[in-house]
């Protein structure tokens, strides 16, 4: 596999990083994942202006423009072969000293990553997923702003470890005020008659690009699509309960905390859903 290097692609094992970088001293930096579908980057721009956004929350200088990134990214793909996958785009602040002063790292270093994909086993599309509620919160939007792709996941993923210690593969973490704020690695939907509401970004959730286009194609369907805040008061009376992202897609949430959500199996607004988003997907993008 070909990496993309600061400038270069350079071999798998070739592909290192100094361990003087903040990335790794203080999970200083930035990501995007980001999909290929059939020889289409979905939605490209989406992603790199995303992550610009995240780098310029944490003033975070790339050292590329956006186009250049988006050009990195296709010749990555091209070098890899790569027609379905998974690229991982990564911006760490560069090396510096065992300080955490950022401004003393010259250099941010632009790395990505053309993949195969790791999927949910298709068994859960077909069926949905079990989820449970983490009791680890969303981090803080005043601490670091989950809105921020950054490095520094580790509260997502004391979230899955939770979830994976209680035998399930997503959670629902709720802020610090007790409303829903997101999954772990996704975005959380209710659906109840002809509405569709999921939580607004400022209660502790990123702004998923799957979630703005599934909003988008609910609303092209006929729902009544709306941001509101919620408790798990709506989801335990949900019709339907589903997840977005990137690599999740849209996935069907039939049991929270071992209780049964709506009939106890993927919702027919739902599965319309994972349709229309397939077929956006596999139609739309930037060809490599
Ligand atoms: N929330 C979190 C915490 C995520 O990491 C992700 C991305 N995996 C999402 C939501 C979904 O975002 P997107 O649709 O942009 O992939």
């Amino acid at each position: 596999m070909k990496i993309y290097l600061n400038g270069d692609l350079v071999e798998e094992q070739d592909a290192k990083i100094s361990v003087f970088d903040h990335g790794l001293l203080y999970g200083d930096g930035v990501f995007e994942g980001t999909r290929i579908y059939n020889g289409r980057v979905a939605f490209l721009d989406e992603h790199v202006d995303r992550l610009f956004e995240s780098a310029k929350v944490l003033d975070l200088t790339i050292g590329m423009t956006k186009e250049e990134i988006k050009d990195a990214t296709i010749e990555t793909c091209k070098a890899n072969g790569l027609k379905d996958g998974y690229i991982r785009h990564l911006v760490t602040r560069g090396i510096g000293t065992l300080g955490l002063n950022p401004y003393l790292c010259k250099q941010a270093s632009v790395i990505i990553i053309a993949a195969d994909i790791q999927l949910y086993p298709a068994e859960l599309y077909e069926n949905g997923l079990k989820i449970i509620t983490a009791g680890t919160i969303r981090n803080l939007p005043e601490a670091l702003n989950p809105r921020v792709k950054s490095l520094n996941y580790l509260n997502n993923v004391m979230a899955k470890i939770e979830a994976i210690n209680a035998g399930v593969m997503e959670c629902l973490m709720l802020n610090s005020q007790g409303y829903v704020a997101e999954a772990s690695g996704d975005n959380v939907f209710v659906v109840k008659g002809n509405k569709l509401i999921t939580p607004p970004s400022w209660c502790g959730g990123l702004e998923g690009i799957t979630r703005n286009k599934v909003m988008e194609l609910a609303a092209n369907i006929g729902l009544e699509v709306s941001e509101t805040v919620m408790t798990r008061y709506e989801i335990w009376t949900a019709d339907e309960v589903f997840l977005t992202g990137t690599a999740a897609e849209v996935i069907s949430v039939i049991e929270l905390d071992k209780r049964i959500i709506g009939d106890g199996k993927p919702g027919e607004i739902t599965k319309k859903l994972i349709e229309a988003y397939r077929q956006f997907v596999n139609n739309n993008g930037v060809e490599i």
